[in-house]
């Protein structure tokens, strides 16, 4: 039996295929190729262009191919953009889902891993964010995702669609052969890396006045190897007959901007010159995550938690494609 992975293009998506493939498993990607990149497929994964909410295509793949399950990274994921351009995202992340849910249903899918966020806390209560916190997303691309994971509760029930849905804290880091490639790109990370590689004169430091230790927004960064791993334990979960779940996917250790620059700096041995700008609009303070469930339950165990391992596997990545992957002749 085969699993569907809609944004097996994009930057996570890419690295869990990539671990798929090389466990064996029968792997179709579906992709609109908006944000990722065909390069970023190993070779043999059989494609297919075009949105993951329409209807026939979905139909279409899963009489093609024998579907047991589908892993949905599919999304726009910036959160900048959704507060400036919130129906895009409502468009894209939830009513996509939705439709995507709904073909996958007809065929008889019921097996679903969703691409969740700690976009869904917003403005935390408590650090670290269990997740029974409460979910008051700051911005739309948080309420894009909290959306669907409603769909999918509502679903479960209803038709016994047993889903994980992964809040992902700060995903980072690559493998040797993907990283990460936007186009725009607003994430700290490859932006940081940027400037140390001279692509950017300096990079902008949105915010000096959170209630942090320093003043700067603080994250959880997480590999995005460790998050692949986990998309490979959710699946055997589902496949060995386990309910449904929540879980956050952190270190549960939180950096700030400046020390994200800092240890970007010790790393690249490069200068990375700052320049204070005005908070983002729709950026929490602190979000870092309480991990442990996923721990105990997927038996996941991140094999990156320090920020300069993650950053070393990025920069090494950037070294050796400078300009990204190789652009998508049909883009
Ligand atoms: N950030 C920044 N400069 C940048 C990009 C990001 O200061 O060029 C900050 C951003 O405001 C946030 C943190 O870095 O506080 C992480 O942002 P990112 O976009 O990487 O991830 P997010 O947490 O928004 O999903």
């Amino acid at each position: 039996m085969a699993i569907l992975v809609t944004g097996g293009a994009g930057y996570i998506g890419s690295v869990t295929v990539e671990l798929l493939v090389q466990r064996g498993e029968r792997v179709i990607v579906l992709d609109n190729l908006g944000r990722g990149h065909r390069a970023a497929l190993p070779e043999g994964v059989p494609f297919y262009r075009g949105e993951a909410g329409d209807r026939d295509l979905v139909a279409r793949i899963a009489r093609e191919h024998d579907l047991e399950a589908c892993i949905h990274f599919a999304a726009l994921a910036y959160v900048g953009e959704s507060v400036e351009q919130p129906l895009r995202y409502y468009v894209n992340n939830s009513a996509q889902a939705m439709m995507l849910i709904e073909s996958l249903l007809e065929a008889g899918v019921r097996q679903f891993v969703f691409s969740s966020t700690c976009a869904v806390y917003g403005e935390p209560e408590t650090v670290p964010i269990p997740e029974d916190h409460p979910r008051r997303p700051a911005n739309p691309y948080g309420w894009s995702k909290y959306f669907v994971e409603q769909v999918l509760e509502s679903c479960d029930r209803a038709h016994g669609l047993r889903f994980v849905a992964l809040r992902y804290f700060n995903a980072a880091g690559a493998t040797d052969r993907c990283g990460e490639d936007h186009d725009p790109e607003t994430h700290l990370i490859p932006n940081v890396l940027a400037v140390a590689l001279g692509k950017l004169p300096f990079l902008p430091i949105f915010g000096h006045d959170y209630p942090t230790h320093d003043g700067t927004a603080v994250r959880d960064y997480i590999h995005v190897s460790d998050l692949a791993d986990a998309h490979l334990r959710a699946l055997v979960w589902l496949r060995q007959g386990g309910h449904s779940l929540f879980l956050n996917l952190g270190n549960g250790k939180g950096y700030s901007v400046l020390e994200v620059v800092r240890t970007a700096r010790e790393v690249t041995g490069r200068e990375i010159p700052t320049r204070w700008e005005a908070r983002r609009p729709g950026d929490p303070s602190h979000l870092v995550a309480d991990a442990r469930r996923a721990r105990r339950i997927l038996g996941w165990e991140p094999r990156h938690p320090e920020l300069a391992s993650i950053i070393e596997t990025a920069w090494r990545w950037r070294l050796a494609h400078p300009d990204g992957y190789p652009k998508d002749p049909a883009r």
